[in-house]
């Protein structure tokens, strides 16, 4: 991939309900950042646009920090044109509509509840999809069940070259663990297999995979 800008997106979003508690998720970084690594080590120009987790940044790679959504997309357009895009981060679907300056107080309302009113967050991909300041698009699903024809809608909703599915009702995969096993899915729909490996092995795999088909 040498001379190639490649941007790719990581780990979870926070969204603030107040100056001391947010809406987060599962999602580790590790996938992401092992294709940010994979990438770099085959030559590429890589910029990591990081929600916050963990992990060391790979060498060479360089890497911001972003904590919402809303950072994130700004971030992703503040760095296109690219190459290839690759959107591993677990974006939250929702952020909360008027975060509190202040922290909130226990007692809300009269009878002890507090209601959250949430707003629907940016969908980056397909934002950066759309703008067609990347020529390359790979996307991951991570899905329950019916794998493959909800990965499918995907790659034509959000307009994507490439999506990553994996299975995450088994839970010794995917969000959080060191190994992964998905399908690959092309815009043709194609299938590409990667059998359960460590995400670095997937990683390197996956890399060669984006390489042949860009
Ligand atoms: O719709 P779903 O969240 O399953 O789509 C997953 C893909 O879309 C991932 O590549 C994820 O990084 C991306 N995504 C995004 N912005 C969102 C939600 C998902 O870029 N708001």
């Amino acid at each position: 991939m040498k001379n190639l800008k490649v941007v790719i997106t990581a780990g979870p979003t926070i969204e603030r309900i107040d100056p001391v508690r947010y809406i987060t998720n599962d999602s580790s970084g590790k996938m992401g950042y092992a294709l940010a690594e994979a990438a770099q080590k085959s030559g590429a120009e890589v910029i990591l646009i990081s929600g916050p987790v963990s992990l060391p940044t790979p060498e060479g790679v360089s890497r911001v920090n972003v904590s919402s959504a809303d950072d994130m997309l700004a971030a992703c357009e503040n760095h296109m044109p690219c190459d290839i895009f690759i959107s591993a981060a677990a974006v939250a679907d929702f952020k909360v509509l008027s975060p509190s300056s202040i922290k909130i107080k226990k007692n809300h309302d009269d009878d002890g509840n507090m209601v959250l009113h949430l707003a629907k967050n940016p969908d980056i991909i397909k934002t950066i999809s759309e703008s067609r300041k990347c020529k390359y698009i790979v996307g991951f699903a991570a899905e329950t069940n019916d794998v493959r024809n909800n990965a499918i809608s995907k790659i034509i909703r959000k307009k994507i070259n490439l999506i990553l599915a994996n299975d995450v009702s088994d839970q010794s995969i995917g969000f959080n663990n060191d190994e992964n096993e998905i399908i690959g899915i092309d815009d043709q729909f194609n299938e590409y297999p990667f059998p359960r490996a460590s995400k670095a092995k997937l990683a390197s795999e996956v890399i060669e995979l984006i390489d042949k088909l860009r």
